[in-house]
């Protein structure tokens, strides 16, 4: 079969929450898009469990996806509102968030992944853009102006501009040499899902212990998400426990607002923080995960991607009303600009938590609890935290 040379003005790389985001964005403002994708998205079937991976999605992102004329779609499927946040690590030291206080109708919706990527590639189905899926990019190089593309079935993509959003072990990111600072923590994650006794509710709260947090996410009916964070060995070991001995496990550790649960399914993820050195280079734009990766415990990671993706498309369409060439550095660092300290300080934001609530030391630890009750007592401060917490 003879190979096939796509010519566009953008390519990018990874059909997940953030690349089919800024597919749909970009097709959107007129321009011609290519999406690849290595995988075919899982199918949405309403008779499944919840799937494990799921996402706290805030106010900014929820705004972002109804411009894009997905969110009905996501609504439509499955998901969930939850309209108070409970943080503590003692029972009288209890930091509510509650959505009246910032006058909304809900903080936000837990969403799973797949059922978030399944509504954007109905939209992008429609929209005039070449879906290249399943396709895996394996190389590239810059040729004059532009950047040639090479796909594993011996197709070709040449783009003006490529970008980015093939997740936190980037491909394009490593083709294009950018390096990345950051580490592992010595912490691992542990996403189980449960079946409750009775309805989750609206309530999602997190116990900070010195191990980690152990936290629980309330989804469509009876169904939650519990994540709990510890020693990367206790999670391999958790991991290969029976769901018995882990029904077991869970109710020894997790406090006693959970309930009784039955866990149905479980996987562990190790956790990192990298953030690349550089966004852009000539040409190309990173976005989302293959940027930077954050710590979990505030679900900021893919509202932070979206982020990303709304600056990228306006700066992107902005430059092109302006007759610029949109695909040059200086207008690719206007995105980096915007995008960068933002992200950075989201990522020290979980790293003092993490740091704060991991220290033994009873001073340390006296001192993050009257940090909590100062916090709960401020109706100035509570406010500002979950305005920004929500991206509003
Ligand atoms: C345990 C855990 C819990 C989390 N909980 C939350 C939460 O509650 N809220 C939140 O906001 N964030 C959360 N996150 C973070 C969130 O999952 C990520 O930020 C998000 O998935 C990033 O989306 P992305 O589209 O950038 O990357 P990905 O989701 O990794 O998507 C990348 C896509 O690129 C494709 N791809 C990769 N390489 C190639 C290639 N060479 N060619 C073609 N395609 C390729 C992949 O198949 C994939 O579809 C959590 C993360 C973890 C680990």
């Amino acid at each position: 079969m003879k190979n096939i040379k796509y010519t566009v003005e953008v390519a990018i790389v990874g059909g997940g929450m953030i690349g089919a985001a800024l597919a749909c964005g970009l097709a959107k403002n007129g321009f011609q898009v290519a999406l690849l994708e290595k995988k075919m998205p899982l199918l949405f079937d309403p008779n499944t469990h919840p799937n494990l991976r799921i996402s706290a999605i805030n106010s900014s992102s929820i705004s972002f996806l109804r411009q894009l004329g997905v969110w009905q779609d996501v609504l439509m499927m499955r998901c969930a509102p939850y309209r108070r946040q409970e943080v503590w690590e003692c029972q009288n030291t209890k930091l509510k968030f509650d959505s009246a206080l910032v006058g909304l109708p809900e903080l936000g919706y837990m969403v799973e992944n797949h059922v978030l990527q399944h509504a954007l590639w109905k939209k992008l189905c429609k929209e005039n853009i070449y879906l290249l899926c399943p396709s895996l990019l394996q190389s590239m190089n810059r040729v004059n102006d532009h950047w040639n593309l090479f796909l594993d079935n011996g197709d070709r993509v040449e783009a003006k501009l490529i970008i980015g959003a093939d997740g936190a072990d980037s491909q394009v990111c490593k083709l294009a040499g950018i390096r990345k600072t950051g580490w592992f923590y010595q912490q691992s994650c542990m996403l189980i899902s449960v079946h409750c006794e009775g309805e989750a509710g609206d309530i999602a709260w997190q116990q900070f212990t010195p191990r980690g947090p152990r936290a629980f996410l309330p989804l469509f009916g009876c169904w939650a998400s519990l994540v709990w964070y510890d020693r990367p060995d206790w999670i391999q070991k958790l991991q290969s426990m029976s769901m018995l001995a882990l029904t077991k496990e869970i109710h020894n550790t997790f406090p006693i607002q959970l309930g009784k649960v039955t866990p149905v399914m479980a996987a562990s993820f190790s956790l990192s923080r990298k953030h690349v050195t550089s966004y852009t280079l000539p040409g190309l734009a990173l976005a989302g995960d293959s940027a930077h990766t954050i710590h979990p415990l505030a679900g900021q990671g893919v509202n932070l991607g979206y982020r990303d993706a709304m600056v990228l498309i306006s700066v992107l369409s902005k430059a092109r009303e302006n007759m610029t060439k949109w695909f040059h550095r200086d207008v690719l660092q206007g995105y980096q600009y915007q995008r960068e300290s933002d992200n950075r300080m989201m990522q020290n934001g979980m790293d003092l938590l993490y740091y704060v609530f991991n220290k033994k030391s009873i001073p340390i630890k006296v001192l993050r609890n009257i940090g909590l009750l100062i916090t709960e007592h401020s109706m100035w401060l509570k406010r500002k935290t979950l305005s920004y917490m929500l991206g509003i």
